[in-house]
C-alpha cells in the first residue's frame, strides 16, 4: 500500500521562536510569521505537507489566557479532519499551562498536538528553534499502520517529547527548559526518534473529538509559606464568587496544624469552594494522612492532586468547574486521571 504523506498544520501563536530584536530598543518583539518560514528552508524538504496559520497578532506567552486557549482549540477543531497532526509554536513561559489546557479541552483526541518554542529566536546563530521545530513536525508526522503514533498533547523541547500536562518550565536560561519529573518522556530524539510506546496514551478511534470550551476562572492559587497570616488567608477565601482553590502545600501535602488555618479551610469547603492539595515540590506526590500535618485537610474534604503539576491542576480545576459537575462527584473526578495528568496512589 502506498504510504500517504502526513499533512501537518503549524499554528503560530507567538513567543521567542518568531521574535526579532528591535533595533531601537534592543527588546525582543514578534515579527510576521511568513518570515519564519523563509528562515527555515529545511522545512520544505521534510517528508510531509505543511500548512501554516498564525495568530493575527502573535503574543508573548506571558499574555496567554483562556480566550487564546479557546482560539487554539478552535483552529484545531476546524482543521481536525484535514490534518494528521498539529504543531503549536508558543512561548515557553506559559507553554506548560497551554499544553495542559489543550489536553483537557480536546476530549477523545486521536491525533498529535505538539507544542514547541525556543529559548533563542530563530534568527540567532546559536538558536535552538530549528531543531525544536523540525523534530516536532517529524514527531507529529509519525505514523504506524496509517495512524498517528502520538495521540495526545505533547511538549517538545531540547531532544525530548513530554506529555504536555506533566511538564513544568524549570529553567529560564538553559536550552533544556522543561522537565516532567513525575512521568517519563514519550520520545527521545537522538540519531533516531526513540518512542517510549508503553508510556503513550491510547485513543479510542470510534469516539469523535469533542472540544470543551467552557473554562471557569473563579479560582485562586495559594502557595503556603511559614508565616502566612490568618487575615491573608481569610481575605482570599472570602473573594466573591470564588469556586476553587489550588493549595500548594509542603512535601507530601502537609500544612500547619494551627486551628485558625484548619477552620478557614473547613469553612470554605462547607461554603462549596473546592480545595485541591498539590505539593510545592517539583517531584513526588501528595499523600494526605501520611503525616499528622495533613490529616485535618483530609478530614475537611480537601481533594488530593496526587502527583499533578500546579499548571495542570489549575487548568483541570478551570475545566471541571466549567462542566457543571455534581458537587458530590467532583472529588472522585478530580482525583481520577482524565488525560494521563496524574498517577493515583
Ligand atoms: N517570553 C517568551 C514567551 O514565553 C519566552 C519564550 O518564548 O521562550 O513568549
Amino acid at each position: 500500500m502506498l504510504k500517504k504523506k502526513s499533512n501537518i498544520l503549524l499554528i503560530y501563536t507567538g513567543g521567542t521562536i518568531g521574535m526579532i530584536k528591535d533595533s531601537d530598543t534592543g527588546a525582543l518583539r514578534s515579527f510576521d510569521f511568513n518570515n519564519l518560514l523563509t528562515r527555515i528552508p529545511e522545512l520544505k524538504i521534510l517528508d510531509c505537507d505543511i500548512t501554516t496559520i498564525s495568530f493575527e497578532n502573535p503574543i508573548d506567552s506571558s499574555n496567554m489566557n483562556p480566550k487564546y486557549w479557546v482560539q487554539i482549540a478552535e483552529i484545531i477543531e476546524e482543521n481536525y479532519i484535514n490534518f494528521d497532526g498539529f504543531v503549536v509554536l508558543h512561548g515557553s513561559d506559559t507553554m506548560s499551562y497551554t499544553a495542559s489546557a489543550l489536553s483537557f479541552m480536546l476530549e477523545h483526541l486521536s491525533k498529535p498536538v505538539i507544542l514547541t518554542g525556543s529559548q533563542l529566536p530563530i534568527g540567532d546563530l546559536r538558536t535552538d528553534a530549528k531543531e525544536n521545530l523540525i523534530t516536532s513536525i517529524q514527531i507529529a508526522a509519525l505514523k504506524q499502520n496509517n495512524t498517528s503514533v502520538i495521540k495526545e498533547v505533547g511538549l517538545y523541547f531540547e531532544y525530548k517529547l513530554y506529555r504536555g500536562n506533566r511538564t513544568t518550565k524549570i529553567n529560564a536560561e538553559h536550552f533544556e527548559a522543561f522537565e516532567s519529573l513525575n512521568y517519563p518522556h514519550l520520545v527521545e530524539s537522538g540519531v533516531h526518534l526513540k518512542v517510549n510506546k508503553k508510556q503513550l496514551l491510547q485513543a479510542n478511534h470510534s469516539n469523535s473529538l469533542i472540544v470543551r470550551k467552557n473554562l471557569c476562572t473563579d479560582i485562586v492559587l495559594i502557595k503556603l509559606f511559614p508565616g502566612i497570616t490568618e487575615l491573608v488567608l481569610k481575605t482570599i477565601l472570602s473573594v466573591p464568587d470564588l469556586k476553587g482553590v489550588i493549595l500548594e502545600t509542603y512535601g507530601a501535602g502537609n500544612c500547619t496544624t494551627e486551628q485558625w488555618f484548619i477552620n478557614l479551610i473547613s469553612n470554605a469547603i462547607k461554603k462549596g469552594i473546592v480545595i485541591i492539595n498539590v505539593t510545592q515540590c517539583s517531584g513526588g506526590s501528595v499523600i494526605m494522612g501520611q503525616y499528622e500535618t495533613s490529616t485535618a485537610l483530609k478530614k475537611a474534604g480537601v481533594i488530593s492532586g496526587h502527583d499533578i503539576t500546579t499548571e495542570a491542576a489549575i487548568v483541570k480545576l478551570m475545566y471541571l468547574l466549567g462542566q457543571n459537575i455534581n458537587p458530590k462527584e467532583f472529588k472522585t473526578i478530580f482525583e481520577t486521571p482524565l488525560r494521563g495528568e496524574l498517577t493515583q496512589n
